[in-house]
């Protein structure tokens, strides 16, 4: 049994951090949202006042949080600073920056604090039943010593060193959203040629279209107009954003991407602050319409 800190318990967080208490972990979880702590609790987890008091004592330090911004704030806030024990293994889940990531790594090593970054792919369902993929940046000693929590949430992937791993979680979720919205185009084209979407959906799956979103999202989350994956657009266009950000550091060619980048844009623009990533069909097809009328 490990003593483990679980810092953002969200859509994604609250459902990993009770497989650890499943898992036989003491949890010791932090959020801004009194109701997800009262949810761990309910699940057998301890639910604290403070970031500090979920960090202090434990081994393992979970961050399960929004973007860089957040987990920057979190960890080093001077309480949580002080609460860190010498030698304790930070592990930050969250879809973060890369090169942020490695900066932060080097000044807790400079604190004696070590760093991994571990984020990954599968949504809330996959966060719920441990099919998680998780892309992990770090020496081999610190992920080794990770490894026993983390097959916990799925099948784990060493991507380098500290910071391949958030590296490797927005160029998925690039490709991701881009499926996503190319999709949402040819779907809404056969619509109007005459060919359903739940036919044009049977046969590109059995065709080399597919992806994740052909066979994941638009069965269950867009045509059953539910539009509740669990993952907000917002949070889809920042990963989006530090994909074409790494490609621009490196000098890769990326007009697709920044293509890409611009449509969710717009769609984030025009949608409602929580809109589920997921919208990004229907808002194709709102576009589509208002383009038709105003042609007359
Ligand atoms: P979420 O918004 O549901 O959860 C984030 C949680 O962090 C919230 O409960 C919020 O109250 C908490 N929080 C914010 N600031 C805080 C602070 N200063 N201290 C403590 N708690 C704080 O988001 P999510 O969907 O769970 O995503 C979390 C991370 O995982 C993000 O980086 C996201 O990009 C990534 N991710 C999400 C999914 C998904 O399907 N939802 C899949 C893979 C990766």
């Amino acid at each position: 049994m490990t003593t483990i800190a679980f810092i953002g318990l969200g859509n994604m967080g609250s459902p990993m951090a009770t497989r650890l208490v499943s898992a036989g972990h003491a949890v010791r979880g932090f959020d801004l949202s009194a109701d997800a702590k009262a949810k761990l609790a309910t699940a057998g987890g301890l639910g604290t006042d403070s970031p500090a008091e979920a960090v202090r004592g434990s081994a393992i330090v979970i961050l399960m949080l929004p973007n860089s911004n957040i987990v920057e704030n979190v960890i080093n806030n001077d309480q949580v600073a002080h609460a860190l024990e010498k030698n304790a293994l930070v592990v930050d889940m969250s879809s973060s920056e890369p090169l942020r990531s490695r900066a932060l790594a080097k000044k807790l090593r400079e604190r004696g604090v070590r760093f991994i970054d571990a984020p990954v792919s599968g949504g809330v369902k996959g966060a719920e039943t441990g099919k998680l993929t998780v892309m992990a940046g770090g020496t081999d000693q610190d992920l080794a010593e990770a490894r026993p929590i983390l097959d916990v949430f799925g099948t784990v992937k060493k991507a380098g060193e500290v910071g391949a791993g958030h590296a490797a979680k927005a160029l998925n979720n690039l490709m991701s959203a881009t499926h996503l919205l190319v999709s949402s185009e040819a779907i809404l084209a056969g619509k109007s040629f005459g060919v359903e979407p739940e036919l044009l959906l049977e046969i590109v799956n059995g065709s080399s279209g597919k992806s994740g979103s052909t066979e994941n999202k638009w069965p269950n989350f867009i045509l059953p107009g539910t539009y509740d994956s669990g993952f907000a657009l917002q949070l889809m266009l920042k990963d989006m954003k530090i994909a074409v950000d790494l490609a621009d550091q490196v000098h890769a060619v990326s007009r697709l991407s920044h293509a890409a980048v611009q449509l969710w844009e717009e769609a984030a623009a025009s949608l409602p602050e929580g809109a589920d990533h997921t919208e990004i069909a229907r808002w194709v097809a709102a576009t589509s319409q208002e383009s038709l009328a105003s042609r007359g």
